[in-house]
């Protein structure tokens, strides 16, 4: 499995890069998880729009959901000069009816239902879920693939459920939105630290600290994180690959 880093900012997008959006690519298939603010336009760097064959929301924030709009209109503008596309599937939870709805475009794309209490099989892609803490409802992944396992936390503040959910995972990618010695609870994200904590006790081979803050040094979150955790932590940036390793 091949997972590309699209996007890694909490929030909104710093200056010419994007929020939420992570390729994942095995056998063929290209699946892309969350699609926020910045997205459509940094995904054209590794794939045509049309090539993408499913999509999956962790959640309805603008964070993660902003460019669905961009999306639909890039399916819809594709198939009318070239050749015709197969409607995309984009596969969301039904907690907010209105937001689910918006997924399906015309024949261009499908809204599909995930419900969380049942992994579903997208592809070559084996996907699980796990309620966030967060303050919509909220889904983390463990996805798997080939012969690897990718886990996500999504947003959400500390939990000690993802240990089972992401035990053994190949790698992480886990909101690092704050630093070591914030307090999430209120705002529905994890610090440096939290995230090491996950890494450690969820045993993962590698941690990837995403999702990450407008302020501060971001190069502290990597140290504070290898504190609590001492397998190989890296801050994710546009453009990092992560293949099975
Ligand atoms: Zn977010
Ligand atoms: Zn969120």
């Amino acid at each position: 499995m091949k997972v590309t880093v699209i996007g890694c900012w909490g929030g909104f997008p710093k200056v010419g890069e994007a929020t939420s959006g992570y390729l994942l690519q095995e056998d063929g298939f290209n699946l892309l998880v969350d699609c926020g603010s910045g997205v459509l336009s940094k995904v054209q760097s590794y794939i045509a729009v049309e090539d993408l064959d499913a999509v999956i929301i962790s959640h309805y924030h603008a964070d993660h959901i902003a460019d669905i709009g961009p999306l639909q209109f890039g399916r819809l503008v594709k198939s009318h000069t070239g050749k015709t596309l197969a409607k995309l599937p984009i596969y969301g939870h039904r907690f907010n009816e209105t937001e689910f709805k918006k997924l399906t475009y015309k024949e261009f794309t499908a809204a599909e239902e995930y419900n969380p209490a049942m992994p579903i099989s997208v592809g070559p892609f084996e996907i699980a879920f796990l309620q966030t803490k967060h303050a919509v409802p909220c889904y983390a992944m463990r996805i798997e693939g080939g012969s690897h396992t990718v886990a996500y936390t999504a947003d959400s503040s500390f939990q000690e459920e993802f240990f089972p959910f992401f035990r053994g995972a190949d790698t992480l990618l886990c909101e690092s939105n704050l630093y070591k010695g914030m307090d999430g609870t209120s705002v529905g994200h994890m610090t440096s630290e939290e995230a090491g904590i996950v890494a450690r006790e969820s045993r993962v081979g590698k941690l990837i600290l995403t999702h990450l803050p407008h302020f501060g040094e971001l190069e502290q979150l990597v140290p504070e994180a290898k504190e609590q955790f001492h397998g190989d932590v890296v801050l994710a940036e546009e453009g990092f690959v992560w293949e099975g390793e």
